[in-house]
């Protein structure tokens, strides 16, 4: 298959490798691909600020959708409010 990701790991000809690369992974099974290579989860061996963890990458997507959602809200208040100051909306007269 064409269409599926290649191992872009540059090989000694300085040309990229192209190989098929491992499911889920950016390299094929040569150039670091493989099962059980990397860094085990949760080791902190290059720890510095945090800023790049899992635990703050998520609660940096909340607060994001968490402002998506209320500028979202906020579009739509607008949006209700427009028309109807240019709808002329029938009073009752409550003479009826
Ligand atoms: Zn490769």
């Amino acid at each position: 298959m064409r269409s599926s990701p290649r191992c872009l790991a540059k090989t000694r000809n300085g040309t990229p490798c192209m190989s098929p690369a491992v499911k889920g992974k950016h390299r094929c099974r040569m150039h670091g691909g493989a099962k059980g290579t990397g860094a085990p989860k949760g080791n902190q061996n290059a720890l510095k600020h945090g800023a790049y963890t899992r635990e703050s990458q998520e609660f940096f997507n909340e607060i994001r959708e968490l402002l998506r959602s209320c500028s979202d809200t906020l579009l739509q208040l607008q949006n209700d409010e427009l028309p109807r100051k240019n709808t002329n909306r029938k009073r009752r007269s409550g003479r009826d």
